[in-house]
């Protein structure tokens, strides 16, 4: 049974970001479907040789799914949409999405500057992996822009910054690290897992590309891993989509839709997601066994207000907190137990869930590093990351009480 086909109406102009979400991306097939279709499809049915022959000369119409397929096209629009940028490209998950990167921009001799606090992949990634191949990195401050400023060099193509980061929530200036990098004639690249556009769009502060783990917030319900760049069509077109076609970090397409769908309630999600997680810091503050909070919405943060400023007033869905403690030994012990004896929390390496997730960065994502070098990331024994799902916020407080309100004897 066949409906004719739904005839596709060009959206308005102006439309606010929350409706960009929800409409943009909508290419309907001949079934008229009010929700988005999942082509879970590789290969596309050409009409006749000739214009198979033109698809695979031009790169233009679909072809293969590595080259493109309509339901990670949609994905891409709507998240560029969002972004405020020309276009994106989708990749197999984050890191995934910064292969890309460096494989579409960088090559042996090129010199890139990214932060120490950066997350401990991409670390890896650029000071060791790409090491091998020639690229050469420096690894700066977070929140001294002196630094970055000092370490560019003639041979400088990139500056990669994350903000907030993982785990203690450092915020690094944006627009600064524009500045610096367009002055030496380099692209800036930021991550934006953490914040999302919801909280802050890197392009409009001079970011040349926005890197997504669509992993985190973007599919918000830790289902799939995604990744994505966003960028000048230019950059997307010239510099990236030929890697992806040839080296093959595609995203699936039903990944791509699991996210698209997600994207809509992007918005409702980070918003709820950043409230309940400032209720959460505001408590742990005020327990006496907690001795830090890591929260850019609390005044107690050091870069309270350029996260303000840069974050639309929000401070994102992570928390992390150190408790008070002796040796480093006493630390794991009593962060150990306060992790333990929680009920409802998940002891899990994941973020942007709306499930809680507790972890030990410690022993977690920064477990391979030694001690002293732990210590100078901030990351101690006694450090605990909390990243706030949308469980009700005194459940969340109830079960890290557990916890800490029976830490007496323990080390
Ligand atoms: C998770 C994460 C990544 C890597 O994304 P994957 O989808 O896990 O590959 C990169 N940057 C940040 C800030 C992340 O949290």
């Amino acid at each position: 049974m066949a409906n004719p086909p739904t005839p596709s109406r060009d959206l308005p102009e102006g439309l606010h970001p929350d409706t960009l979400a929800v409409r943009v991306a909508i290419d309907r097939s001949q079934y008229g479907e009010n929700s988005e279709a999942l082509y879970l499809t590789s290969g596309f049915v050409q009409p006749d040789s000739a214009t198979s022959a033109e698809r695979f000369a031009s790169g233009q119409g679909y072809t293969y799914a590595r080259t493109s397929n309509p339901t990670v096209t949609s994905f891409e629009r709507r998240l560029a949409a969002m972004e405020g940028t020309e276009a994106a490209i989708a990749a197999s998950s984050g890191m995934g999405a910064i292969l890309l990167m460096i494989m579409g921009l960088l090559k042996a001799g090129d010199h890139v500057v990214i932060s120490r606090s950066m997350f401990g992949s991409t670390l890896n990634l650029f000071s060791k992996e790409f090491a091998k191949f020639g690229v050469q990195t420096t690894q700066v401050s977070q929140t001294d822009v002196g630094e970055w400023r000092a370490a560019v060099q003639p041979n400088t193509k990139l500056l990669f910054a994350e903000t907030p980061t993982n785990p203690l929530t450092e915020v690094c200036d944006i627009a600064a690290l524009a500045e610096i990098a367009h002055t030496a004639g380099a692209l800036l690249a930021v991550d934006n897992a953490f914040a999302t556009p919801v909280l802050q769009k890197p392009a409009e502060l001079g970011a040349d590309i926005v890197m997504h783990s669509g992993t985190k917030y973007l599919d918000g319900q830790g289902r799939v891993m995604a990744g994505a760049l966003c960028g000048s069509a230019q950059l997307i077109t010239e510099k990236f989509a030929p890697i992806v076609r040839t080296a093959g970090m595609v995203l699936s397409p039903f990944n791509a839709w699991v996210v698209l769908k997600g994207l809509e309630t992007l918005a409702v999600r980070v918003k709820a997601h950043c409230e309940h997680t400032l209720a959460v810091a505001r408590w742990l503050e005020a327990q006496p066994q907690v001795a830090r909070v890591y929260y850019p919405a609390l005044p107690s943060h050091p870069q309270h207000e350029l996260a303000m400023r840069q974050m639309n007033g929000l401070g994102g869905g992570v928390v992390t907190f150190e408790l008070a403690a002796g040796s480093p030994e006493a630390a794991r012990a009593r962060a150990f137990h306060v992790i333990d004896s929680c009920r409802l929390l998940s002891i899990a390496t994941n973020l942007g869930d709306t499930k809680t997730i507790v972890s030990h960065p410690a022993t977690t994502s920064h477990g391979r590093l030694t001690e002293a070098q732990r210590l100078a990331a901030g990351v101690s024994q006694g450090v605990i990351r909390v990243a706030v799902g949308l469980e009700h916020p005194g459940d969340v407080q109830a079960d890290l009480a557990r916890g800490l309100q029976s830490l007496h004897g323990i080390a």
